[in-house]
């Protein structure tokens, strides 16, 4: 297939790349040139406007920062210029209510499109092994899910339009709940004199068993491997996680949705952030801690 990929980053360079390796004539654009130069070594075909990697393509991928950015791509480079009956993935993370407005304006424009926002960071990304939550239409989902398997490991149809953007903050909201309730217990057995590892070896056989204490331990040295056994480097960046936490209480307040343990968890992080730590992987806010 002749797929247009606009925003070739951390996350949609491996993207583009998995898809030339599967076969597709993908077709790139990117404000940066240096991503674009990776892109071409890649097997890409680079193009120096979103219209011009549009213009004959039968589907269309984005990995974009956000969702005024995506808004102003798709309305501006895309509908219109992309042929009638292309499919498009946006595949970023951007709030619910953009991802409606956008899908609702491509359908009146008789295209189908998918929100399509992936778990799983770079190196899943360049792997091939993303899991991707989608929302759309029945069609439209069936027009994206082959597209998207060859990116990912699992592909999962959550409902109509936004449904993909709202598993994904609602995950993530869950995901910064339960990191930080893993650094309060692990750091306050410590403080009582347990060993940690102990404490690692008890819990995640027992009813604390949870993602982030069984799959990415904070402690260094304790439990599975995880960023925090390098340096907090690697992994799923602070500020990415309070994006993600922005969106989720930008939807929480839309939608009336009572989130306390939601909001703590995202003033706790943004205070994080706050502090100098862009550069750690989320599970570091149990250096706070002490
Ligand atoms: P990134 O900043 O590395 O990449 C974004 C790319 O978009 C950049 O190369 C930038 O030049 C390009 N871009 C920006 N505006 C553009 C425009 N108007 N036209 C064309 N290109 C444009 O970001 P990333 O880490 O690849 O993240 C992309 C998306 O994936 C975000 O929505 C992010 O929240 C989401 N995400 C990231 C991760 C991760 O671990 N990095 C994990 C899950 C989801």
């Amino acid at each position: 297939m002749k797929i247009a990929f606009i925003g070739l980053g951390n996350m949609g360079g491996g993207m583009a790349a998995n898809l030339v390796k599967a076969g597709h004539d993908v077709r790139a654009f990117d404000l940066s040139e240096e991503a674009l130069a990776a892109a071409k070594a890649a097997g890409c075909t680079t193009f120096t406007s979103a219209s011009e990697a549009c213009s004959s393509a039968e589907a269309v991928v984005s990995m974009l920062p956000n969702g005024g950015i995506v808004k102003s791509v798709y309305e501006g480079d895309v509908f219109g210029t992309a042929p009638k009956g292309a499919v498009f993935l946006d595949c970023s993370t951007i709030d619910v209510a953009t991802a409606k407005s956008v899908i609702e304006t491509a359908t009146s424009h008789g295209y189908d499109m998918v929100d399509a926002p992936v778990s799983g960071g770079i190196a899943a990304a360049n792997g091939g092994t993303l899991t991707f939550m989608v929302g759309g239409a029945d069609e439209a989902f069936a027009r994206a899910e082959p597209i998207l398997q060859a990116m990912g490991k699992a592909v999962i149809h959550a409902g109509d339009a936004g449904a993909g953007q709202t598993a994904k903050i609602c995950n993530n909201m869950l995901l910064a709940i339960t990191m930080i309730g893993t650094a309060e217990a692990m750091k306050m057995a410590e403080k009582l004199g347990l060993d940690p590892q102990k404490f690692y070896e008890i819990s995640s056989q027992s009813s604390g068993y949870n993602w982030s204490l069984n799959a990415y331990t904070p402690l260094p040295g304790v439990g599975v491997e995880s960023p925090a056994d390098n340096g907090y480097a690697g992994g799923f960046a602070t500020p990415l996680m309070v994006k993600d936490l922005r969106l989720a209480m930008e939807a929480a307040e839309t939608s009336d949705a009572a989130v306390p343990l939601g909001a703590r968890a995202a003033a706790l992080y943004e205070d994080f952030l706050g502090a100098g730590n862009e550069a750690l992987d989320f599970s570091a806010i149990i250096k706070t801690y002490s």
